[in-house]
């Protein structure tokens, strides 16, 4: 996709913003942010549900009561159960992938604004790339990448290592977004941040 498609409704455009973890893309969204775009972010999103009677009923369901203390859900617990099971990860991300791109849609239709921005770190293997309009890739290599997250977070080389894993590699990354953004020391953030924004008020 290499333009804005016609939006079928008055609703603002969806503007993806995505790259691996430690890519900066906290940082970019607060940039846009700055400019008066409305922002969402995925992983807040998915957070809420914890919280929603629904949902942990779903959870309960897929996982049973050990993963509960109480009326709480263990997310560590269920983070090592998805972790070695692929097909637990599967059935997990369907309970809340589709949750996120109702609300995504919903929240959207609230905003006034010519676009809005949707962050995600997975965007496109959870498959919420199909409910937004353009994307935006934040592009950083992984030694980069591992250096700064380990100042972030002081987390193993080796844990960061199997995160990345599930992600796309930044070069796919490169080649499927429309807009990206380089966030090495050297490329200044905020011209590239307000060089894509005149780009999306303009489509
Ligand atoms: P993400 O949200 O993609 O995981 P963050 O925005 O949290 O990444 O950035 C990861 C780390 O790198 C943070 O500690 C952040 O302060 C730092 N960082 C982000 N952009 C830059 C930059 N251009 N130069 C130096 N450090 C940066």
């Amino acid at each position: 996709m290499n333009t804005l498609t016609a939006p079928t409704s008055s609703r603002p455009r969806i503007v993806g913003l995505t790259g691996g973890i430690g890519s900066g893309k906290t940082t970019v969204l607060q940039l846009f942010s700055a400019l008066g775009v409305p922002c969402l972010q995925a992983d807040r999103q998915a957070a809420l549900y914890y919280r929603q009677d629904d949902f942990l009923l779903d959870i309960r369901r897929l996982f049973g009561d050990s993963v509960f203390n109480g009326s709480v859900v263990d997310k560590r617990a269920i983070a090592s159960i998805v972790f070695n099971d692929p097909h637990m990860l599967a059935r997990l991300n369907a309970l809340i992938h589709p949750r996120v791109a109702r609300d995504l849609h919903r929240w959207c239709r609230l905003q006034h604004a010519p676009y809005v921005i949707f962050e995600s770190a997975i965007l496109y293997e959870s498959g919420l790339h199909t409910d937004v309009d353009a994307v935006v890739a934040v592009y950083l290599d992984k030694a980069e990448r591992l250096r700064r997250l380990q100042l972030r977070d002081h987390t193993s080389p080796h844990e960061l290592e199997a995160r990345m894993r599930n992600q796309l590699s930044p070069e796919e990354l490169l080649d499927r977004a429309d807009y990206v953004i380089l966030n090495y020391e050297g490329n200044p953030r905020q011209r590239q941040v307000t060089t894509i924004h005149n780009r999306l008020l303009l489509l």
